[in-house]
Order: structure tokens, then sequence, then C-alpha cells
């Protein structure tokens, strides 16, 4: 079997994780430190803070702009759920705009047309390791006075218009196991703003500047030494894996190319794709449906994923509840039904991708 995701730690980041064992300081500490430090040549910022998972970086983010009840976010409807559930947790609206057909991403004309008074951020989602068009999304927000908290739990290490992807607003970075690099569970929020990195410690550790000094209602978001030494390994490793997995996306483009109904990622000038997940569409012209070739890969050795199923808004949890708003989006949906995830990590062998290009155009008849 050809699984989707492999987690592989290497040797000297078990002897770093061995380090704060017997160190006996395993909670928030000097490795949390190093984690951020040397998280910022890849978030591109002055600043970052470390959290105890992606979802926390986003709630933090948007308490930390102040955003709440009687506020809206807009985002994108074809995402992890983590994304909207953050936007209800901070008590906020999660209005719904589309998103583009070629890139799966939100759609900066499709927001445009939902800005209302009550907006007070932005929130792409740099979905399968493609950064959103920010360049764009930014100059919107600049023009309608909007914050923007950007959702890299995908896109470490990803760049677009010159900059690293979360470099652009608020930054959110998840190191949860299946992510391009992982803590186990973790995350980050990058900035440049010294005043928000200080907001977000602030949040982190109950509000408490010095020893028992409240200057805030915080709350425990801290990430433990002991997923920070594991994060530290994995950072080390992150550029030459990054490479990997695009390496293998080009080849499997390369082999994969000319299918009937087989739509590939597109790429797209000027952004730097880290290939979280290789993702193609399966149309109506193929001679199997998505749900087919995903089991035909299975019955032949090879794990797929459908990142995601449905739009977030499909599900009776969030359809008529009040923090949710928008009308549908149809090109989500329409992604919902025809997207598949091929493996694209960097434990893959040239013959796996072989092997992976090979039996899909065998389920496809190509
Ligand atoms: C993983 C993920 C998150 C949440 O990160 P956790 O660390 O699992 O809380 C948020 N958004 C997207 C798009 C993700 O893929």
């Amino acid at each position: 079997m050809i699984p989707i995701s492999v987690v592989h730690i290497d040797r000297e980041t078990e002897e770093l994780v061995l380090g704060v064992l017997r160190s006996g300081h395993l909670a928030q500490g000097p490795m949390v430190e190093r984690l951020e430090e040397d998280f910022r040549a890849v978030s591109g910022t002055e600043y970052a803070v470390a959290v105890n998972s992606g979802t926390t970086a986003l709630v933090a983010s948007l308490q930390a702009l102040g955003i709440g009840p009687g506020d809206e976010v807009i985002t994108s409807p074809f995402t992890f759920v983590a994304t909207v559930n953050a936007i209800m947790e901070s008590g906020a609206i999660v209005r719904f705009a589309d998103i583009r057909r070629e890139d799966f991403l939100l759609d900066p004309a499709a927001v445009e047309a939902v800005v209302t008074a009550k907006t007070a951020a932005l929130l792409p989602v740099h979905l399968y390791g493609l950064p959103a068009d920010m360049p764009a999304l930014s100059k919107l927000a600049a023009a309608h006075g909007l914050a923007v908290v950007e959702d890299a739990a995908q896109a470490h290490g990803a760049r677009v218009g010159g900059r690293p992807a979360g470099s652009y607003g608020l930054g959110c970075f998840s190191f949860y196991a299946t992510k391009n690099m992982t803590s186990g569970e973790g995350g980050l929020i990058a900035t440049d703003s010294a005043s928000l990195a200080q907001q977000l410690r602030l949040l982190r550790n109950q509000g408490m500047r010095n020893r028992y000094d409240y200057r805030l209602v915080g709350h425990n978001y801290r990430l433990t030494d002991l997923q920070a030494a594991v994060g530290v390994g994995e950072l080390r490793q992150l550029r030459a894996r990054t490479m990997r997995r695009v390496q293998n996306a080009a080849r499997l483009a390369e082999m994969l190319r000319g299918i009937d109904g087989l739509v590939l990622p597109s790429v797209v000038s000027d952004r730097e794709h880290v290939f979280h997940q290789f993702t193609v569409r399966v149309t109506s012209e193929a001679r199997i449906d998505r749900d087919a070739l995903a089991r035909a890969l299975s019955h032949r050795g090879v794990g797929t994923g459908v990142y995601y199923p449905r739009a977030v808004y499909d599900y009776p949890c969030y359809r008529g509840h009040p923090l949710v708003q928008g009308k549908g989006c149809p090109e989500a949906e329409r992604a919902a039904q025809e997207v598949v995830s091929l493996p694209v990590h960097p434990s893959l062998e040239a013959a796996d991708v072989a092997t992976i290009a090979a039996e899909v155009r065998r389920a496809l008849h190509a």
C-alpha cells in the first residue's frame, strides 16, 4: 500500500525530544522559543508565536485583532472545518465567498461582492499548499479597511507575489501530524506587528505579563517544549522535504498529462506551491467518477484522500446556524464532488510515483 501520508521522525529529532525529557522542563520554555526563532525564516516575519494547534492560532489571531460578536469574517467554504469553527469560536459571523475553479482558492471578485459594513476581516485559506491570491486580497482588504488572517495550515514555505504565505496578515500555521511539518499537535502565528505579537503572547498565557500580573482575559494556548522539540527537528527537514514534494508533483503531472476528464493542479505564475496535497479533479468527461477512481486505486494499493467531500456549510450543524451566512457557492460544491488527492509526500520513491500514475491511467482506461 502507498499511503496518502507518512510521518517520519528522524534520529536528530528523537535526540532533541530526549533532551527535553531529560531536562525536566516539559511545558512551554526554551524549545518553544527556539521553534519560534527558527520558523521566522519560513514565514519571513519579524515575530512568530507558537500555540497548541492551528485552530488555536486562528482563534487567537481573531481575538488579538479584537474581532468578535457583531463582526463578519469572509472565508472559503472549501476548507477544513477548523477555519470555520475558529471564526465561530471568536463569536463573529462566517460569511462565505466562492472559490475560483482553476485553483480552488478564494475568488477576490466573490469576496468583494459580499463585503458589508460589518466585515472585519478576510480569512483566505492556502489550500493544498498553494497560496491564495494575496496581492489582490490584500489590496481589497486595504481598500475596505479589513484585517487579514491567513489560514496557512497547509502552506509552510509557500510563496506568493515574492513573499512567504503567512506574511501578508496574521499567518496561521498548523503542525498537526499530517501537515508538511509536524509537532504532533501544534500551531504558530506569524506577524510583523510587535503589538499583535505581544497581544498573542498574553492571550496564550492567561493574559499574564509577569507572574500574576493579568493584562487581559486570556487562555491556555501554550505549546509544550516536548512538542516544540519535534517541531524544531522537523523544521530542519522542511526545505528538503518540500523540494521532494514539488519534484513528485512535477513527475506526477508529467505522467498524468492528457487524460480525458482528469484536471491536474494548475501552475500559477508568481506562486510557489508546496504540495501539501496533489489534488486532481475528475470531471464528467472521465471514464469513471471520482469515487470510483478512489475505490479502484484503493483496490490496487494506492491510498487517496478527498479533501473535502462537502462545502463546509453543507452539514446540519452549520446549515441555518445564526453565525453562518451566505448563499450557496457552486464552485465549492462542484470541487467537493470532483476532487481527489494522490500521494505526493516526501517518502515516495520514484517507483512509487510511477506506480501511482500507472494505476490512475489504468483506472481511467487512459
Ligand atoms: C489542519 C488545518 C487546520 C487546523 O489545524 P490543527 O492544527 O489541526 O488545529 C486549519 N485549517 C486548515 C486548512 C487545515 O488544513
